[in-house]
């Protein structure tokens, strides 16, 4: 019953330990009041002060310049993927670009054909030697009104770790899998948004980070749970927010900052991602087919050579305490998803059950 667990799930995926715990001591009696958290009005002072500080630390994680508001909202990454056009695209110009690189930034393009002249431009291919690389970048539409990418693509485990160059058109970045996970120049991006559940808390909300001159550019019909300007007015309370997310991502962030910030983060996520794709690279049993210029360092998808082994793998991992490896079913294989709550100890743990099992099956 002692066997550690470790839960390589790609999302809802795995909090850090420390924060769960404080959650737990903090669940039904929140600062003395007798109420849980998420039993406060959001209206009501110690509500208002745990909003005030999850802002102010996510910022102070991120650096994010004062020119940018902090929305906390509803409706995951793909409320997202509607919200952008819908806020972008209210003046003349219907037009916006997207960089495809993955499931994720071709599901962001088929909202967005909904509300106006959309083109997509090819960001990675798969070579004739099965690896996946990504592709120079492309000349987007010079009055396109934003160029949308996602830099890391957690199906397919491809990150891109430079910044396409836009000019003066508005970058929009999907940075649901890889928030949080390294310092970013938060000042490159016109809005990065994020769906929860990986590097930042509980599934539902989203956070959008969102550059003041957008804020009037939407639609009269955007929904008002969608619309920026509203949601910034309103201080994220337009409507009751996800109160007992937005908790919990304080908690995280806060974690963050006493581990040493996005740099310690990314030093450690370096680390762990390094370990598993040398092993990978060394084996004979396993492999991965992303480019090593563009490995994910928060999703490792790979290949047992033999794939009749896959259904084997995934029940022997389970029984080792190594959850949810299976991978996306659009690519087969598994995936494990090395979030920042991920300790080290989980993908050495991952490692030697690997190696065991390539001993037994090879
Ligand atoms: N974008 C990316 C990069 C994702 O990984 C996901 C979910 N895995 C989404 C968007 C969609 O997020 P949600 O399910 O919160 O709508």
């Amino acid at each position: 019953m002692n066997q550690k667990i470790y839960n390589f799930c790609a999302g809802p995926a795995m909090l850090p330990v420390p924060v769960m715990e404080r959650a737990q001591r903090e669940f039904c009696n929140f600062q003395g009041l007798g109420a849980s958290v998420m039993e406060l009005s959001h209206r009501g002072k110690e509500f208002m002060a745990v909003a005030a500080k999850a802002e102010q630390d996510l910022r102070d994680l991120l650096a994010i310049p004062d020119n940018y508001k902090v929305l906390f909202m509803h409706g995951g990454g793909r409320g997202q993927f509607s919200a952008v056009p819908l806020n972008l695209l209210g003046g003349d110009n219907q037009k916006a670009d997207y960089l495809l690189t993955g499931v994720w930034s071709q599901g962001a393009l088929k909202e967005g054909v909904k509300f106006g002249d959309m083109q997509g431009h090819a960001g990675s291919v798969k070579g004739e030697d099965g690896i996946t690389r990504l592709l120079p970048t492309p000349a987007f539409r010079a009055d396109a009104a934003y160029v949308h990418y996602c830099p890391n693509e957690t199906i397919e485990g491809v990150e891109m770790f430079d910044i396409p160059e836009t000019g003066d058109i508005p970058l929009v970045a999907d940075l649901s899998s890889t928030i949080l996970s390294r310092p970013i120049d938060v000042s490159r991006f016109g809005i990065i948004y994020a769906g929860a559940q990986k590097n930042i808390g509980p599934s539902g909300l989203a956070i959008a980070i969102v550059r003041d001159d957008l804020l009037d550019k939407a639609r009269a019909d955007v929904p008002a749970v969608l619309d920026y300007r509203l949601t910034a007015e309103h201080d994220s309370m337009f409507n009751t927010p996800p109160t007992y997310a937005w908790y919990l991502a304080g908690l995280v962030f806060e974690w963050l900052k006493e581990i040493g910030g996005l740099a310690e983060m990314e030093a450690r996520n370096k680390a762990k991602a390094a370990l598993l794709y040398d092993y990978i690279d060394n084996s004979s049993f396993y492999s991965n087919s992303v480019d090593s210029a563009c490995r994910s360092r928060m999703n490792v998808p790979f290949q047992l050579k033999n794939p009749e082994l896959d259904a084997r793998f995934l029940a022997e991992s389970k029984e080792a305490g190594l959850l949810a490896l299976k991978g996306h079913k659009l690519v087969g294989g598994m995936r494990a998803s090395l979030y920042n709550a991920m300790p080290i100890e989980g993908v050495q743990a991952l490692i030697a059950f690997m190696e065991r099992f390539a001993n037994t099956h090879g």
